[in-house]
């Protein structure tokens, strides 16, 4: 059975693309969107598709009003858009003290992780709402547990931009809960991903081990799973739920 068109920023590396496989094995039609490696998100489709579900690979860049209109356009195509996984962010690569921070570095988190969730939430929201004639879906952001923790001596500014996300996931469940949009996040620990080699810390997840109760750093398939139940059905009271995935840190 097909579930209709789910939007996944940043699909083709970790967390998110281990969403879209998911996403594809349990009949959603996926939009992978990535920023720069499309190498990497038609590999992404390519198993997708190779698993008998449907898939397309959209670069755009979240933070940029054009390129997320073309983003959704191109999931318009693909059929009727059941949900969105707002998982795209950076968190600058400039891991330190805040005062060490470059204004420039700081403003284009922002705009990726803040700008970029609300420019895709909205689009969503446009097309799923019954406000605008649309059939209901369901909308997962993907914030931090840097969000509770403060990211001290990291990156404190990409933990109030996860704080962000999480206030805004909060405001929106509240605004569309009832025009058939629930509306969700996850708060992931620390994952292995490409994430932190791309910050120069390759080893931050075996180092912060010894700080998570449950002795390991997580999976991309771990975070993906909590995203797929508050994507699906299954979730049908759930909204303005932030859902600690974390191995209990
Ligand atoms: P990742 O391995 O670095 O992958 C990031 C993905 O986002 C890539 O597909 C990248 O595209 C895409 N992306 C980056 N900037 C983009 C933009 N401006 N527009 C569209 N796509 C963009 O990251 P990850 O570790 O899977 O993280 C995914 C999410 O989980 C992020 O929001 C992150 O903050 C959050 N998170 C991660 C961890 C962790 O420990 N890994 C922990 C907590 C929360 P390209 O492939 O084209 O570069």
């Amino acid at each position: 059975m097909r579930n209709g068109v789910v939007v996944v920023t940043g699909g083709g590396r970790g967390i998110g693309a281990a969403v879209c496989r998911l996403a594809g094995a349990a009949g959603y039609d996926v939009v992978v969107n990535y920023a720069a490696d499309r190498a990497a998100a038609d590999g992404v489709v390519a198993e997708i598709e190779a698993a008998g579900g449907r898939a397309v690979a959209v670069g755009a860049d979240v933070a940029d009003e054009a390129e997320v209109d073309r983003l959704f356009k191109a999931a318009d195509e693909l059929g009727v858009l059941a949900g969105l996984v707002n998982n795209a962010g950076i968190t600058g690569n400039t891991p330190g003290r805040l005062d060490e921070q470059d204004v420039d570095v700081v403003r284009r988190m922002l705009d990726v992780n803040v700008t970029g969730v609300f420019l895709c939430a909205r689009a969503a929201v446009r097309r799923m709402s019954i406000r605008y004639g649309g059939p209901g879906g369901a909308i997962v952001n993907v914030s931090s547990a840097a969000a509770r923790l403060g990211g001290p001596g990291e990156w404190v500014m990409y933990a109030g931009s996860k704080a962000a996300v999480e206030t805004m996931t909060v405001g929106l469940a509240k605004e569309v809960g009832t025009e058939g949009i629930r509306v969700n996040a996850v708060s992931p620990g620390v994952v292995e991903t490409d994430l932190h080699a791309a910050a120069g810390l390759p080893d931050r997840p075996s180092r912060l081990a010894q700080l998570i109760p449950m002795g390991r750093p997580g999976q991309p398939v771990e975070i993906a799973e909590g995203i797929l139940w508050l994507l699906s059905p299954s979730a049908s009271y759930v909204t303005g739920a932030v859902l600690n995935i974390s191995g209990g840190r």
